[in-house]
């Protein structure tokens, strides 16, 4: 795919993260991850989302050298090259403050698997990755080792992550993500909650 088509897929996600609420004023940040030309294209640091073009997107090489932009990169950038440097797999990192994910972010709370959409669409709870300071490497280090063969986790006091071999999936398993943690916040404020059982999860994993 074309550097061009990658920065449409970057930006239509950074937008619609934006329209959903899972990101206030110019928190969160999204990239791509292109393989060919083993560059990232990440979304700028406080440019409003509404506002934000193509133009405005920046491509980096995972060791920080700008190669396309004129804005920053996000303050992010270190998580999300940290993840491409480690696995393979991804081309997708979306990083949200979804209020009531980051609400359970807050409280380092893991979400235990309460809906059959976390089978699939996470691959299981949500896990809490430690604490890391904003704008290092070692929150990419911390996401790492909760993820293992997760979608999506938790950043400590900070927000959510997820991550995908495509951006539909990044964002489809962010979205889950939020409604799951709003769910279970419903669910915790009314009763007992029943979690899905380990039997029932391996069941809908093989089935
Ligand atoms: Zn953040």
């Amino acid at each position: 795919m074309k550097l061009n088509e990658l920065k449409k897929e970057v930006l239509k996600a950074a937008k619609d993260s934006y329209k959903l609420g899972l990101v206030a004023g110019t928190s969160g940040n999204v990239s791509i991850y292109d393989k060919n030309n083993e560059v990232m294209i990440i979304t700028p640091s406080s440019i409003p989302y509404d506002t934000m073009t193509i133009e405005d997107l920046v491509v980096l090489k995972l060791d920080g050298t700008i190669l396309d932009g004129y804005n920053k990169p996000s303050s992010e950038w270190k998580m999300h090259a940290k993840i491409f440097k480690d696995r393979k797999d991804i081309k997708c990192v979306l990083h949200t403050h979804s209020p009531y994910a980051t609400g359970f972010a807050v409280c380092q709370e893991t979400i235990p698997v309460i809906l059959i959409e976390m089978v699939p669409f996470i691959g299981g709870d949500v896990p809490v990755a430690k604490f890391g300071m904003p704008g290092s490497e070692s929150i990419g280090t911390e996401a790492l080792k909760v993820l293992k063969d997760r979608k999506a986790c938790l950043l400590s006091n900070h927000g959510t992550l997820a991550i995908g071999e495509t951006v539909d999936k990044a964002f489809t398993s962010s979205i889950y993500l939020e409604d799951a943690a709003k769910i279970y916040h419903i669910a915790k404020n009314a009763g007992n909650v029943k979690v899905l059982s380990d039997k029932e999860i391996n069941m809908m994993k093989n089935s």
